[in-house]
């Protein structure tokens, strides 16, 4: 398969400039700002089907058309490099490996937006990526990829690297717009939505790091051509929106009962059974129980499920869950769901801002009622009480945290039902001594 993200991420140098040129690094920059108009680059983007891969799956150059263009106000680009959820840990391996590819991205949709300052806003914990995207970027500087007049074209682009401090409520794009303004990490009410009223109230585009760093191989090789891969199913009628839209690669994180977890760059409409071929299936030759499909807040998949299913953001919703960030959880027979639902829960109980009741003391009492289940403590009302708890957080909140606790709850309880009455029936978990957390959960 065609690889644009990961061609030479193995290559020692492939983070350095002088690697990255060499290899007709900001080639596709000096196209669209030389040849270009900025509305030329939007609809090549939305010809490409490309869309967001940090979770929401929002087509990309639809969300750079919401930018008004006719707005007196300064517009801005922010990378959201904040990765925090659970299970992905792509964007760092971008940053990691090919940081220009990323810094590359920033100039084209930085100019199909009309931006003159983009942001990167990293994830407090990546300091060693901080550093690397720092070298990257006074790099990028020195050659004229920032600054003033970039490639004779008359058009200027100014760069900021701001790290955050470690909130996982920061990756949403409101509470890091505020992060950025130098407020408290709060989530926004929407309406009115960044594409408007962003950064400083002026209209902004917050996209993801490995949404932004596609971009350059889409105006290199054609959006013709990055379409052609993945999947598209037109509609039966025209005007309506395709049946199915999975187009181009994406980078998948592999964690859990693997033998060989790691990213993998892998095109739309694969199947999740070939992915876990890819990875050498589960270690141990243990069976495949459950598989979290994209980071820990989608709901959880039963294996069968799982395996009857390809790589797309469609079988995703036809299975009721979603493709989220692409950090996809192998778990096997050995792990106690009421364990890892505690590990998860406790989790977006310390990560909650606090700003919304239901969200605050939500998460807190499901984190205590499903550790109280998993010592052995539980009784049969609690099961009622969790579910009782789920419905009255949700659509209640400021943002979608809330949710990010209640799916995967409802899930694991939906499906693996048994397991939960088993540790109430049996005062305590069944296979304690044997209990396993997958690997990247802690
Ligand atoms: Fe904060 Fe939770 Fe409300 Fe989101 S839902 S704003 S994280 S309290």
């Amino acid at each position: 398969m065609t690889k644009v993200l990961t061609q030479y991420s193995d290559h020692p140098d492939s983070h350095t400039i002088a690697f990255y040129e060499s290899h007709s690094g900001y080639q596709a920059a000096r196209k669209a700002l030389t040849t270009m108009q900025p509305a030329d680059v939007i609809a090549e983007v939305k010809t490409s089907g490309l869309r967001g891969r940090g979770g929401a799956g929002f087509p990309t150059g639809m969300k750079w058309g919401f930018i008004p263009a006719s707005s007196p106000k300064p517009k801005y680009l922010i990378v959201n490099a904040d990765e925090s959820e659970p299970g992905t840990f792509k964007d760092r391996y971008l940053i990691e490996n090919e940081p220009h590819m990323l810094l590359e991205g920033v100039i084209i949709a930085s100019y199909a937006i009309g931006a003159h300052h983009a942001y990167i806003y990293i994830r407090g914990e990546f300091a060693t990526q901080a550093e690397r995207l720092g070298q990257a970027i006074a790099e990028a500087y020195q050659h004229g990829y920032f600054g003033k007049d970039l490639f004779g074209s008359g058009y200027d682009l100014e760069f900021t690297l701001h790290r955050g401090a470690g909130a996982y409520i920061c990756g949403e794009e409101t509470a890091l717009i505020n992060s950025l303004e130098g407020k408290r990490g709060y989530p926004r009410l929407k309406p009115p939505f960044p594409a408007t009223n962003g950064a400083w109230d002026c209209p902004t585009c917050v996209n993801n790091v490995e949404t932004i760093a596609t971009v350059p191989w889409i105006l290199a090789h054609g959006a013709a051509e990055y379409a052609k891969m993945g999947i598209l199913v037109p509609a039966d009628e025209p005007g309506k929106p395709p049946k199915a839209d999975s187009r181009g690669t994406r980078l998948m994180c592999v964690s859990g009962h693997v033998n060989k977890p790691g990213v993998y760059e892998v095109e739309l409409g694969t199947p999740v059974s070939d992915l876990l071929e890819k990875c050498g299936g589960i270690r141990n030759g243990n069976k495949l129980k459950a598989v979290i499909p994209g980071g820990s807040s989608t709901p959880i998949l039963t294996a069968e499920e799982a395996l009857g299913a390809k790589l797309t953001y469609e079988d995703m919703a036809r299975l009721k869950t979603m493709f989220g960030s692409g950090g996809m959880m192998f778990i096997d027979e050995t792990q106690c769901m009421v364990r890892l639902l505690k590990v998860l829960t406790h989790f977006y109980a310390h990560e909650s801002c606090g700003q919304c009741t239901p969200c605050r003391e939500g998460t807190d009492w499901l984190s205590q009622i499903i550790a109280r289940l998993e010592d052995g403590q539980g009784a049969e009302k609690d099961l009622q009480t969790i579910k009782e708890v789920c419905v009255n957080m949700e659509n209640r909140t400021v943002c979608p945290l809330a949710a990010a606790a209640t799916m995967p709850t409802t899930s694991y309880l939906a499906k693996f039902q048994s397991e939960f009455d088993e540790h109430v029936r049996r005062q305590g978990c069944p296979q304690r001594h044997e209990a396993r957390l997958p690997v990247g959960v802690s």
